[in-house]
């Protein structure tokens, strides 16, 4: 079975509607029979896309560092049908890098950012090829988007740069782009 490996916000302060849309990617992942990889949370975002995984019969895999439970075990998805403990945060970015063949992005903060720019970095070096998707709730992406179009103006990033990802609109749109994925046509309309 193939599997989606998903970032998103631990936050549990966030707005309804990125709950929302998180519980309705995980449903829409199990729907289509993918597996979901995720930080092995129950909070924020990352509860939400596992529960909407779940609630479709789809199987959930968190993969979580050892430090994380130790500081409250509450934070675990204790019904995660895998739960891989990792020593530490970079074991648990490789695991899920190993087991994803494909990386869906939701809003998030400076952890979902990073594990994000991780895999665009992977992507630029030519270690990965697979698909990087960011889903753009409410336009939440519209900053970082400019961001990097700024940064490919002022010549600090190559044009190609904004060929290392996509964004969508919604869950739907990144499921379909992932599944008619093709490294070398990876250009988006929404970009
Ligand atoms: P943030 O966007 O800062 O909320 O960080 C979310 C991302 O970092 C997730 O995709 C997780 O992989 C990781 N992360 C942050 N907080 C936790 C947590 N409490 N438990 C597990 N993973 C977390």
């Amino acid at each position: 079975m193939k599997s989606i490996c998903v970032f998103c916000a631990s936050s549990r302060a966030v707005d309804g509607v990125y709950h929302e849309v998180a519980t309705d990617l995980g449903r829409q992942i199990a729907r289509l029979g993918f597996e979901l990889v995720y930080g092995g949370a129950s909070i924020g975002l990352m509860g939400a896309v596992a529960r909407g995984v779940h609630a479709e019969g789809g199987k959930v895999v968190g993969v979580i560092p050892e430090f994380f439970r130790k500081k409250d075990k509450e934070i675990e998805y204790a019904d995660a049908d895998e739960l891989i403990v990792t020593e530490d945060m970079r074991s648990r970015k490789a695991i899920m890098d190993e087991r994803a063949s494909a990386f869906i992005v939701l809003p998030g903060g400076i952890g979902t950012l990073e594990e994000a720019m991780e895999i665009m970095s992977m992507k630029q070096l030519g270690l990965t090829n697979k698909p990087l998707v960011f889903i753009n709730t409410n336009k939440f992406y519209d900053g970082l988007i400019a961001n990097l179009k700024e940064m490919v103006d002022l010549k600090f990033a190559k044009a190609s740069t904004l060929e290392l990802f996509t964004i969508c609109p919604g869950p739907a749109e990144a499921l379909d782009f992932i599944l008619t994925y093709h490294p070398e046509k990876s250009e988006s309309k929404w970009l």
